[in-house]
């Protein structure tokens, strides 16, 4: 990796892994910089400069809003995923202690991000009792189990919406009608980072009680998210100051950032069909192509429920970061999994759910595509991973025999 750092050409560098992060557009870029410069005032005062920075925070709102399908009202801008979704799980459960007391069960998927994960066990360990939903072998939740899991002290479901290492699609549509059949007191929270911008969402026609995006996953700057929640749905603030964000988030707001993700959304938002499409297109493609010339190989989740850019791959009788350093060399950029249990080097819980044994997790990639990659990427990336993978097997000691 130190060479490519050296090696000032990062432009010919081919980039697959946009469920880490994604390039900043150039028209959000510039529609950023007034407030990075020029535009500095604190939207909370009242003079032309703070009315201009709130002003433009009410368009992010607007655009944000439109992307999914809510009112402006409902948008709470926020750091990022992460943050949203700690807002909606502790903010939720916090309110509830205080006025309830009562209903201190939680229910989740086993395939959540950490940021979902984490906090679950931070509210079991703050007297809540989670259960984690088991997946089948495409990563798909059972809805049977979700039902049989509501009971009278179920405060919140928690489902994702697009998982961010096998790309699969939860029938979240599906899932919320149960649970608010069950109950309509019952809270329905989607983590949404991976799958806003990639496939149509509405918060209404999903019957979503709140949602969490991320703007550096839909060419947004990084830093900066916002939290859905429905009308009338009360969460308790985790920060308290303020009372920027209609009391729900404190602190000066990152108008930059916020001004980023509102155009960021309305991009999105434009551009979703043909994006999608293409996306669609590419990763057909590339999942054709590896079919045709590599051997001994699995693709990781549903083939139909699963978000356009997502691709994941176990290569039998190799490890996945040998491949991804190897890849790396060739100037290719993949990763192994997530971002953040990449850098923790644990094993994914993701590919343990769905059934994968220690060998399979070890020898898997995810390649997550962008609208700026091309055939040629895809075509190029192909002849390396075949070229590479060749090569780590011979050097395995296990050795497999495959069909092909
Ligand atoms: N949720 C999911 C599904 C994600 O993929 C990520 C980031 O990868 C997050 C939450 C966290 O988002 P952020 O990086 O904005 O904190």
């Amino acid at each position: 990796m130190t060479n490519l750092i050296n090696n000032k050409s990062y432009d010919r560098l081919i980039y697959l892994d946009h469920a880490a992060s994604t390039p900043v557009l150039q028209e959000i870029i510039n529609e950023m910089l007034p407030y990075l410069g020029n535009l500095y005032g604190n939207p909370s005062s009242i003079h032309t400069y703070g009315i201009k920075s709130k002003i433009a925070i009410q368009i992010a709102r607007k655009r944000v809003a439109m992307l999914i399908g809510s009112k402006p009202s409902e948008i709470f801008f926020t750091s990022g995923g992460t943050e949203s979704d700690n807002l909606a799980l502790k903010g939720l459960c916090k309110s509830i202690k205080n006025y309830q007391n009562i209903k201190n069960h939680i229910i989740t998927s086993s395939i959540e991000h950490d940021a979902i994960l984490e906090t679950c066990r931070y509210l079991e360990r703050d007297g809540f009792t989670v259960t984690y939903l088991k997946v089948d072998k495409d990563g798909i939740i059972d809805k049977t189990e979700l039902k049989n899991h509501l009971n009278d002290k179920t405060a919140l479901v928690s489902i994702m919406l697009a998982n961010n290492e096998i790309g699969v699609i939860q029938p979240i549509k599906e899932l919320s009608e149960i649970v608010h059949d069950f109950s309509k007191m019952i809270i329905f929270h989607s983590d949404a980072v991976q799958a806003v911008g990639k496939i149509p969402i509405n918060v209404k026609e999903l019957d979503l009680d709140s949602l969490s995006l991320s703007s550096h996953k839909i060419n947004g700057p990084k830093g900066v998210g916002a939290l859905y929640v429905r009308e009338k749905v009360k969460f308790e603030p985790l920060i308290q100051g303020g009372g920027q964000e209609s009391t729900l988030r404190s602190g000066t707001e990152n108008v930059p950032g916020i001004v980023g993700l509102g155009k960021a959304s309305e991009i999105s938002m434009l551009n979703l069909k043909v994006n999608s499409q293409y996306l669609y297109y590419l990763r057909d493609h590339l999942i054709r192509r590896i079919n045709e010339e590599i051997c001994g190989k699995i693709l990781n989740g549903s083939l139909e429920h699963r978000l356009p850019n997502n691709v994941n791959f176990t290569f039998l009788g190799l490890n996945g970061e040998d491949l991804l350093t190897k890849l790396d060399e060739d100037g290719i950029l993949v990763s192994t999994g997530s971002a953040c249990s990449a850098n923790r080097q644990q094993e994914s819980h993701v590919l343990k759910a769905i059934g994968l044994n220690h060998d399979e997790i070890s020898g898997s990639i995810r390649i997550t595509l962008g609208i700026q990659n091309t055939i040629d990427d895809l075509e190029k990336t192909v002849i390396v991973l075949k070229n590479r993978i060749a090569e780590l097997r011979k050097l395995s000691p296990i050795k497999y025999k495959f069909d092909k």
